[in-house]
């Protein structure tokens, strides 16, 4: 029998949490032959909540489950972690400026970056979802300063599967007849959904699809869709977040398929002109459990003006983090 991979996820008493465990606990993340071990963080005030999803993971009886420990202390939940999904962040509420917002998210991430320097497993992988998911891995990932910084990522996989779904829509192709589609930059409203190197069943996307199409209604419809289905569904996305961290992690460890790519917020080298450093979306493959950013791909002038606004804005995050002295 393998070791158990030790998982630790945060905010594990909130919607995504919820959505979240019981794939990963019945072998979706890493494999159906890999088993298991949970570790469990939240705010003191949430760990009781924690505690029963905790009594239902065990009642699931999950043969490939072998534990799960709920913590309200960071440098506890992520020792020996292996596969890290900080999930829990501060949310914006009303009146809140946008200082406000990302110190209180540093003194989350800050914290839990430290934790994971100190204590994780020499493999450890780090998928950040709590919003602002950008900066807030950036954050980690400079308290984090003995673990490769490639071993950092925050989501756009959510935006990668919204903008598939809608091109599937729209062209009636089987979502699986897709390949090639990219999401650039910050996971916020800036976001830029690329159809300009996709295929549907082996046929290029863009001779398929108008400008106007693409200006006025799909990158609108993809960057705004969180704000669509809050209307609709009367609470924010969780099962689908909950779905994308999980082809986030699979596919990283396990790799993407010959002839495509996917979207993933990883830490620029300064391909495509984003500045070193942040983190940001590219199309990326994963081979041997490593992002590789997919190269020499030709970038229109539409292309190019929706990137570096998307990358400025993760520039002014970054900017405004140090200016508070949060890295
Ligand atoms: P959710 O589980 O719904 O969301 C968690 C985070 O994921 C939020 O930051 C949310 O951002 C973000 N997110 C990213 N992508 C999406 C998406 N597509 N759709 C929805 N959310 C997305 O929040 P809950 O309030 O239900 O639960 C949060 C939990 O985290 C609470 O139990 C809280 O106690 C805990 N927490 C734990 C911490 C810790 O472990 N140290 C620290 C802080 C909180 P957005 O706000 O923009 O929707």
């Amino acid at each position: 029998t393998k070791t158990p991979v030790t998982v630790t996820v945060t905010g594990a008493a909130g919607q995504i949490g919820y959505a979240l465990l019981f794939r990963i606990a019945s072998g979706h993340l890493l494999g159906a032959d890999v088993p298991v071990r949970l570790r469990l963080l939240e705010i003191p005030a949430a760990t009781k909540a924690a505690q029963g999803t905790a009594m239902e993971l065990d009642d699931c009886a999950f043969p490939l489950l072998a534990g799960v420990d709920v913590f309200d202390d960071p440098k506890a939940a992520f020792d020996g972690v292996n596969v890290a999904l900080l999930v829990g962040a501060r949310p914006r509420t009303k009146g809140m400026e946008r200082g406000d917002l990302l110190e209180a998210n540093g003194g989350i991430f800050g914290p839990q970056g430290a934790a994971i320097n100190a204590g994780a497993a020499s493999d450890v992988r780090v998928l950040v979802v709590g919003n602002p998911a950008n900066t807030n891995a950036l954050i980690a990932q400079q308290h984090a300063p003995d673990v490769p910084a490639d071993r950092f990522t925050a989501m756009t996989r959510l935006d990668h599967n919204r903008a598939l779904a809608q091109l599937a829509a729209k062209l009636q192709v089987p979502v699986a007849e897709l390949r090639k589609v990219t999401i650039w930059g910050n996971h916020s409203a800036t976001q830029y959904p690329d159809v300009f190197h996709a295929e549907a069943a082996g046929r290029a996307v863009k001779d398929l699809v108008d400008q106007a199409w693409l200006a006025d209604e799909f990158i609108p419809r993809v960057a705004k869709r969180g704000a669509e289905i809050i209307e609709v569904r009367g609470a924010s996305s969780a099962a689908s977040a909950a779905s994308a961290a999980i082809d986030h992690v699979h596919t990283w460890v396990n790799g993407t398929a010959e002839g495509d790519w996917t979207s993933a917020a990883i830490v620029s080298d300064g391909s495509y002109g984003v500045p070193a450093g942040l983190i940001s979306s590219f199309p990326v493959t994963s081979t041997g459990g490593k992002w590789e950013i997919v190269q020499g791909l030709e970038i229109s002038e539409f292309s190019r003006a929706r990137i570096d606004a998307s990358v400025a804005e993760l520039q002014e995050e970054r900017t405004a983090v140090q200016g508070l002295g949060l890295i």
